[in-house]
């Protein structure tokens, strides 16, 4: 028999968030790698344009319609994940609605639902996911943090909470379920992807963003897939409940 070709070949990943920026581009390079992959989001249209794009590349995807902010919707994704490609290997905890405000403007619904889709998601995949991947042996959980967990910009009063919290529970599941599940989270800095768009940042403010990093420029949705990759892989069989920057060096400047 052949053996299948790639550094997660043979494995079934979830990526939410995947119709679009770093899912997108996640779930495409889990599939180059051998992974087949579901892609969950709440955007049918390109999450089917993905699965379509892996499609092409001759790997194998699924879409399956999931709002994260919802605890039943992500208990169902995992269910129809495994009744589809039959087991769990790798969760990348990708997607997140977001609203900025200080704590003043910040309606309280937006603050919720920014922690249900941005933190308690996690703990809900982890909760429903773990015992699906340990059917097999166990795996990999993947969250995606930011910079802004470890540093924070005016009026991200939600979204900072919940992209430092997300460390806190990457720890804890790591301690908790270890050795045969490695939990970990990838930290991206400015990445350009459709995001950026949807919050109308001006090209000046992309351009100063991309001469302050030292790499001079901005980061690309794969760039941040390549370190999932890695994490979700067993070359980093040795590496759980850590964090992985990846920003050009943006954090590396005081000013
Ligand atoms: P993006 O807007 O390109 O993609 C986000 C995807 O998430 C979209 O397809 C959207 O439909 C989906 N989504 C939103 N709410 C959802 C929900 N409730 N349930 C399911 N899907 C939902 O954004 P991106 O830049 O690729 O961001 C992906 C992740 O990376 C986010 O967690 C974001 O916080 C993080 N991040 C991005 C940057 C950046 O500069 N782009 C920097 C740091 C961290």
């Amino acid at each position: 028999m052949n053996k299948p070709i790639g550094r997660i070949a043979g494995k079934v990943a979830i990526v939410t968030g995947g119709a679009s920026g770093i899912g997108e581009e996640t779930a495409v390079r889990f599939a180059e790698e051998g992974a087949a992959v579901c892609v969950a989001d709440i955007d049918e249209e390109n999450g089917l344009r993905v699965v379509e794009r892996i499609s092409e590349l001759d790997g194998r995807a699924e879409f399956i319609k999931t709002d994260v902010s919802e605890s039943f919707q992500i208990k169902n994704l995992i269910q129809k994940t495994e009744e589809t490609f039959g087991r769990l290997d790798i969760l990348h905890n990708n997607a997140i609605w977001f609203r900025h405000g200080s704590a003043l403007d910040l309606e309280e619904g937006d603050w919720d639902k920014t922690l249900d889709s941005g933190l308690k998601s996690s703990y809900i995949s982890a909760k429903y996911g773990i015992p699906v991947m340990r059917k097999n042996g166990g795996g990999a959980i993947v969250n995606t943090a930011s910079v802004h967990s470890l540093v924070s910009f005016e009026t991200c009063t939600a979204y900072d909470a919940a992209k430092a919290g997300l460390l806190g529970l990457t720890r804890t599941l790591a301690i908790d379920f270890g050795p045969d599940i490695r939990v970990n989270a990838v930290l991206p800095g400015a990445i350009l992807t459709p995001l950026w768009d949807n919050l109308e940042v001006p090209d000046d403010e992309r351009q100063r963003y991309a001469e302050l990093v030292p790499a001079k420029r901005l980061g690309l949705g794969r760039d941040v897939a390549n370190a999932v990759l890695y994490l979700a892989s067993d070359e980093a069989s040795f590496v759980t409940g850590t964090s992985l920057v990846v920003d050009g060096g943006l954090l590396c400047r005081t000013d």
